[in-house]
């Protein structure tokens, strides 16, 4: 005999199925499960596999054994050490951070911070404190929720690392970075974040794995970065669920 609860429960979600029935995550063809996408878009899913930059976590054409590096990061190498992502934004896994970002539905988080736990493995396997990358007031407003956030909790969650909400500040209302040149978007980002004085003592010597959804440069992931490393932290990783993957 089962526990109450569980009964309980399995008849809520009894219920929940009949009125809405579980649909794909990002096609919502009707599946088998929750939280899951059909076999059509898992076949389609975009996953980064090595060989990728290690600095960057760019996909590479090419394995050439051992540590790997894009021409981008040799040339230009970031202010964080490593970036690593679970997928490419294109296609299925650009479907879940736009269903995630603007449809309100949060409870994809769930699977994704899972998938981000997994790819983001070594990343945290030494860090003490989870950054999720602030939006503008005025933008958190607008969408009610930072992505980041809630990605950040599920990862929390899931791996009991500290999470710093009130960590890093957005200090100056920064414009859309979308159609913005590389350059342009760098300055733009300047002194976009500043760490909370009353978190210096947290993240001073601290290893520090920031959290966003999506990288579309490292621009932002740099401003975040350097501002930690101003305050002290002894190492600053970028952990995302999608990266803008160009020719490396
Ligand atoms: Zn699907």
């Amino acid at each position: 005999m089962q526990p109450r609860s569980n009964r309980l429960q399995q008849m809520i979600q009894w219920v929940v199925d009949i009125f809405y029935p579980p649909s794909c995550m990002t096609c919502g063809a009707a599946i088998a499960a929750t939280d899951g996408i059909c076999p059509a878009c898992w076949r389609q899913f975009p996953f980064i596999t090595r060989p990728y930059c290690e600095r960057y976590g760019t996909p590479l054409p090419f394995d050439h054994g051992g540590m790997s590096f894009s021409p981008l990061a040799v040339a230009d190498p970031p202010v964080f050490d490593r970036a690593r992502a679970v997928a490419r934004y294109d296609g299925v896994a650009r479907e879940l951070v736009r269903q995630l970002k603007y449809n309100d539905h949060p409870e994809l988080a769930a699977p994704m911070g899972q998938w981000m736990v997994r790819e983001g493995a070594e990343l945290l396997s030494s860090a003490q404190l989870l950054v999720p990358i602030p939006l503008h007031r005025f933008r958190l407003w607008r969408r009610r929720f930072n992505q980041a956030t809630v990605l950040a909790n599920e990862i929390g969650r899931r791996t009991s690392i500290a999470i710093g909400h009130e960590t890093l500040l957005r200090v100056k209302a920064t414009r859309p970075q979308v159609g913005l040149t590389r350059k342009e978007r760098a300055a733009n980002l300047e002194k976009a974040f500043s760490v909370n004085p009353s978190e210096i003592s947290r993240v001073a010597g601290a290893r520090i794995v920031l959290i966003d959804d999506v990288m579309t440069t490292a621009s932002t992931g740099n401003a975040a970065a350097r501002a930690l490393l101003k305050a002290g932290a002894l190492s600053v990783d970028l952990l995302v669920f999608a990266l803008v993957a160009k020719d490396a």
